[in-house]
């Protein structure tokens, strides 16, 4: 695991100022555990206030737009920003299918992100078909290949998400030899592409089911820097569960 493990909750499309609690909790948890980094993506109506609930904890955006101006119902890099994000997620699968973007709008996230100051977490992950073809190594590094010639100063500002679509939200994570081989080839790409000392910075998560009863093996796993978490990140316990593991991975 890196040095400081990362771990970030992608609350979706979840959450109300009635959850704010949850994020304080979570917040206070953190002061005493800072071996680990913590972060939270609430949705873009919680920015603000999870930024101004919070003192340790990151807040970011779990999207924004590429554009700025005259696009209903959208929100910029800069506007995000502006309420307090230090980070955004792109490229998360239930964008890449729900929203139909591809790795070209993607990458002109990623400039936007950039221009606007944002650390990103840029997602990759295979279809169960895909997986099944025997294809998912060479389609989750063409997914990054198309994103990283945009990411400037990857070392301080990337962040990659390995999340197996076939595991997100199904309870059903991917095997340890599965997350360890991906994650060894991400390692690989970034080396070829940033150079060894930068690919040795650039945290890898793991994303898809991960709870606080399997946790723990899915951290000790090589080249496994911190996990992208989803369902489990709605409650303070849940998700200090998880914060908890890669913190005693971190002590022991
Ligand atoms: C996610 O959507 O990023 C995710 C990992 O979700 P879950 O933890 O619910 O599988």
């Amino acid at each position: 695991m890196a040095e400081r493990p990362f771990i970030v909750g992608n609350w979706k499309m979840n959450g109300t100022r009635a959850m704010l609690p949850e994020a304080r909790a979570i917040d206070r948890a953190a002061q005493r555990l800072m071996k680990v980094e913590v972060a939270l993506a609430p949705p873009f109506t919680l920015i603000h206030a999870v930024h101004k609930e919070v003192e340790q904890i990151g807040v970011g955006a779990q999207d924004c737009h590429a554009g700025e101006g005259a696009h209903t119902g959208d929100v910029s890099a800069a506007m995000v920003a502006d309420a307090g994000a230090k980070f955004v997620i792109l490229g998360h699968s239930e964008r890449r299918t729900g929203h139909a973007e591809d790795n070209g709008a993607v990458a002109a996230k990623i400039e936007a992100a950039m221009a606007a100051g944002l650390r990103i977490i840029l997602c990759c992950g295979e279809s169960s078909e895909t997986r099944d073809a025997g294809k998912a190594e060479i389609f989750v590094l063409d997914q990054l290949r198309a994103a990283l010639g945009h990411v400037e100063d990857a070392a301080e500002r990337l962040t990659i998400a390995y999340e197996p679509i076939w595991a997100i939200g199904t309870g059903r994570t991917a095997k340890p030899a599965e997350i360890a081989e991906m994650h060894a080839a991400i390692r690989r790409l970034l080396a070829e592409t940033y150079g060894e000392d930068t690919a040795s910075s650039v945290r890898i998560l793991y994303g898809g089911s991960v709870k606080p009863d399997n946790a723990r093996e899915i951290l000790a796993l090589a080249n496994v820097d911190g996990a992208l978490v989803g369902g489990a990140s709605l409650t303070a316990e849940s998700f200090l569960g998880i914060v908890h593991a890669a913190f005693d991975d971190e002590t022991s």
